[in-house]
């Protein structure tokens, strides 16, 4: 069974690439442009559609939906925030979550036809909970709330399809996006959410969970 990760050429999505490949996976990691990966723009609907051509008539057992931008982080609430800025977060972090899994549900299909028990993971943010509000980051935290109501609604309509769908906090990781200061290493990150969506089955799906398994309110 295969495994597809948009944005695995570098951060979370290569580590978790990495991980399942030593583990015996077979793994597609997707990159914007990375030779040997599979190209993928998740802000080009033309990127995303070409991918589900090519894919055509594989199965895929589990989608993992990383690919994500931050980029409003010395943003100013009086000042800042452009609409330029609101619209290329979610052009990725969103429409391209929701586009990559529209595009990669007959696979996922042909999965379950097989016996299967597939799943899609997305990458949120404890950013996106409206339990932890912490104000600032008024765009980032908004598209991470937005792609946690499509994995919540998501699994209500996947799961009589036998596709179960999880949302993930992958922590305060060390990566270009969270920087050298984070408190969660890319390995230990990548070793935790690999067991969590390992583990996720259908009398799961819909949570929202963090890398080491504790479940965020909403
Ligand atoms: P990085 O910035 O290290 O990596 C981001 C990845 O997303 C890269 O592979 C990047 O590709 C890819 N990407 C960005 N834009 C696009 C696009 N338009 N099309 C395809 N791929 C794209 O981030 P992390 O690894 O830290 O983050 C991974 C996920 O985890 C993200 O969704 C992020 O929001 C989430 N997250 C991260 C946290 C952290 O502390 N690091 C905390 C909470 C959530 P390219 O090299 O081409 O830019």
């Amino acid at each position: 069974m295969t495994i597809l990760i948009t944005g695995a050429n570098r951060g979370i999505g290569k580590g978790l690439a990495d991980e399942w490949r030593k583990a015996g996976s077979d793994v597609i990691g997707t990159a914007r442009s990375e030779p040997g990966m599979e190209p993928l723009d998740v802000a080009e609907p033309d990127s995303i559609s070409a991918l589900g051509k090519r894919l055509e008539g594989s199965p895929v057992s589990t989608l993992v939906c990383n690919a994500g931008i931050l980029m409003d982080r010395h943003d100013q609430l009086d000042n800042g925030y452009p609409p330029e800025l609101w619209a290329q977060h979610f052009q990725v972090n969103v429409t391209g979550v929701f586009l990559t899994i529209q595009a990669l549900l007959p696979n996922l299909r042909l999965a379950v036809a097989n016996g299967g028990h597939p799943k899609i993971a997305i990458i949120s943010s404890k950013l996106g909970s409206q339990a932890s509000a912490g104000g600032g980051r008024y765009i980032y935290r908004a598209s991470k709330a937005a792609a946690l109501n499509l994995g919540r609604n998501l699994a209500i309509d996947l799961r009589e399809q036998g596709i179960a769908v999880g949302i993930y906090h992958p922590g305060w990781v060390a990566t270009d996006m969270g920087g050298s200061n984070a408190e969660v290493s890319v390995e230990q990150s990548v070793d935790g959410l690999r067991r969590q969506i390992d583990n996720l089955t259908l009398a799961e799906t819909g949570c929202f969970r963090a890398w080491d398994g504790q479940d965020i309110p909403f």
